[in-house]
């Protein structure tokens, strides 16, 4: 639970900042920072549960934070990441005080949180924090949606291949640290179905995967591989955080 979470150096200096925070401008960035600590999250911390309270807000820096549906017989599936674009808890923004679903550290890394309360009375203080608190939470509803329709209608080595990438985004780097068991959680599917998709991607040199650990090759590879998802995530991304219409080219 959150409450055992040690802190860390309090500036931001050494470490990507999450596009939320980079996106507010200097006054408002100005507001939030006397409430902000930054943490290290360590994986498998629960920040919260589904039904539970949302004590506070996260924004990842380096740390990859997934939001998982559980089921009554165990299993579960992932419905969103949040990484260095992404707010957990955001809804407090809109007075919210329950998590939706199970938000679990996937990868370890630092994050900077607030208490969610007062993350509300600034989003109730501040029109600018308020509107991309917004944006943002609608960004993620489109998210959620997309993932369902990926979870459904695309092949597995696709939804492989975007979640790779994500989460490359999410750690900006290209060597992600989880087993393949991990990785069949994520995509609701049986760890033998992920190690043949793996497989098949390793075998076409895109990714070099050892024990506990994938290394993105070829990226651009795996882009082509991916279905419209990833792409279609990204240009949403970068017309919240950037407020223009960008392509997804990269
Ligand atoms: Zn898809």
């Amino acid at each position: 639970m959150p409450s055992g979470i040690p802190s860390i150096a309090p500036r931001l200096d050494a470490v990507r900042p999450n596009r939320f925070l980079g996106a507010l401008a200097p006054d408002d960035a100005a507001l939030l920072a006397p409430h902000l600590r930054t943490l290290w999250l360590d994986r498998g911390t629960v920040l919260h549960e589904p039904g539970g309270p949302i004590e506070h807000v996260y924004f990842p820096h380096g740390a990859m934070v997934s939001m998982v549906a559980l089921m009554q017989n165990g299993t579960s599936v992932e419905t969103v990441t949040l990484g260095r674009v992404g707010v957990v808890g955001s809804s407090a923004a809109l007075g919210a005080r329950r998590g939706v679903g199970r938000a679990i550290v996937q990868l370890s890394g630092a994050a900077s949180r607030l208490p969610a309360s007062q993350f509300h009375a600034l989003a109730r203080e501040s029109k600018p924090i308020r509107e991309l608190a917004i944006r943002y939470n609608d960004l993620l509803l489109t998210q959620i949606q997309q993932s369902v329709a990926c979870n459904a209608l695309h092949a597995l080595e696709a939804r492989l291949c975007r979640w790779l990438l994500q989460t490359r985004d999410s750690i900006d780097g290209d060597a992600i640290p989880l087993t393949q068991e991990f990785l069949g959680q994520m995509l609701g599917v049986r760890r033998t179905s992920v190690t043949v998709a793996a497989r098949l991607l390793q075998s076409a040199g895109m990714i070099r995967y050892r024990r506990g650990q994938i290394h993105i090759v070829d990226r651009a590879a795996l882009e082509d591989l991916s279905c419209e998802c990833y792409g279609v995530i990204r240009q949403q991304i970068d017309q919240v955080f950037l407020g223009t219409a960008r392509g997804s080219s990269a």
